[in-house]
């Protein structure tokens, strides 16, 4: 069986259903595993502790400490493909799967035909940036890149920088750029963002955020109201007031809170100045949603990524309308037994600890179906 994408989810699916004796062939289209966190921004850290971050059979090493940082990342997912002696294809990208008979047929670089009775597709929620329909924006010559080419703050140093979006990735952009020497940093801001303290008195977010994650959004909302007001100070003056809705039902509408590794002080020191949305590029400014126009020397859009999964199965109808597919973890999608999908939810409870369940769940369903190799 196929495993499509060497990150995170894909290994350890792959992993997991070694420990059981099933065979898998992990296919990643870059030259190596861990893409993704290769191409992070350097300063990034796991924002989730390093042993509720770690994946099946392998404990992420203490040396690492609390908050593991980007490399180090990178360093874990290629020692976990070595150790488990998983099957690893690189440079192979699968464009398209198809149904034939009771296999799923993999398109994929080459001309290559794969064929397998399971396939899992780990291909990342984050897969393609995504940029707004901006007016104007086609014709904008000012210097504008997507937050995936943000790796450092050195070539803004002196210069005046627009980030645009305010959640995880554009706050710490932001705090980034205004530790590393830029000029004036802005933050766009369309819907403030809930900002939750990484650990309060030594307690980590993310451990309440597995405790709560089975409970009603409306009482969620209400602890997190109450613990934003003694752990958060109010920014309202700053241009961040405290959202409207609740953390929780913020959460199950696909905006998890960002968390706190330098916005809220540079905020509050004027370091990180709050700007109303981008509207529109125009004449070489750019346009904001409260009808003034800046003209910054460079523009970071921190707006997002696609899953877009559609080239791959988009014609499989097991997509729903936002191109998420329609079940996740064990479950197959009714129409299409022995496919299955990781990654493409945005818990609360941290990601890497839901690819590692979701990985033991997918290879004990596989390998309660999949023939045994012979040895
Ligand atoms: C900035 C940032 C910080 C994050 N921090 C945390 C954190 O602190 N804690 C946490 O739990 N989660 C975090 N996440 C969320 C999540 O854990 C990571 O995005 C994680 O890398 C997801 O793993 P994945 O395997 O699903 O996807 P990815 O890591 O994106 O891996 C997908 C792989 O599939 C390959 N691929 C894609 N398409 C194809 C194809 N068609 N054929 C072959 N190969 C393909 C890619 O090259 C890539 O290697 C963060 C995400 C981001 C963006």
């Amino acid at each position: 069986m196929y495993v499509i994408g060497g990150g995170p989810g894909g290994l350890a699916v792959a992993a997991a259903l070694r420990a059981r004796g099933v065979r898998a062939v992990v296919l990643e289209k870059s030259d190596a595993v861990g893409a993704s966190w290769r191409a992070h921004y350097d300063r990034l850290r796991l924002h989730t502790t390093r042993r509720l971050s770690a994946l099946p059979g392998l404990r992420m090493p203490r040396s690492f400490g609390r908050w593991v940082a980007r490399a180090d990342v990178v360093r874990y997912l290629e020692t976990y493909a070595e150790k488990h002696e998983l099957e690893l294809v690189t440079g192979v990208e699968v464009h398209r799967i198809e149904r034939a008979g009771g296999d799923w047929i993999l398109h994929a670089t080459g001309g290559r035909r794969l064929t397998g009775r399971a396939v899992v597709v780990a291909t990342g929620y984050n897969h393609t940036p995504h940029l707004p329909e901006w007016p104007g924006r086609s014709t904008y010559e000012g210097e504008f890149c997507h937050a995936r080419a943000y790796r450092a703050p050195g070539p803004y140093e002196g210069k005046d920088v627009l980030v645009v979006g305010a959640g995880n990735t554009g706050a710490e952009i932001a705090a980034d750029l205004a530790d590393g020497g830029a000029a004036r940093v802005r933050l766009a801001v369309r819907t403030v963002p809930h900002i939750v303290r990484r650990t309060t008195l030594g307690w980590p977010a993310q451990r309440s955020g597995i405790l709560v994650r089975r409970l009603p959004a409306a009482l969620v909302d209400r602890l997190g109201a109450l613990l934003a007001r003694f752990a958060t100070p109010d920014l309202t003056a700053h241009g961040l007031p405290r959202p409207e809705k609740g953390l929780a039902t913020r959460q199950r509408e696909g905006a998890i809170p960002v968390q706190d590794v330098g916005l809220i002080d540079a905020v509050r020191a004027g370091k990180v100045e709050i700007v109303a949305a981008v509207e529109a590029f125009e004449h070489g400014e750019v346009v904001l949603a409260d009808g003034s126009r800046i003209a910054p020397d460079a523009v970071i859009a921190a707006t997002g990524y696609r899953r877009a999964l559609e080239p791959l199965l988009g014609h499989l109808d097991v997509l729903d309308g936002g191109g998420l597919p329609v079940t996740h973890g064990a479950r197959s999608p009714r129409e299409a037994p022995g496919l299955y999908f990781t990654g493409f939810t945005n818990p609360i409870s941290g990601m890497f600890r839901e690819l590692a369940l979701d990985a033991e769940r997918i290879a004990r369903r596989i390998a309660r179906s999949a023939p045994k190799p012979s040895r």
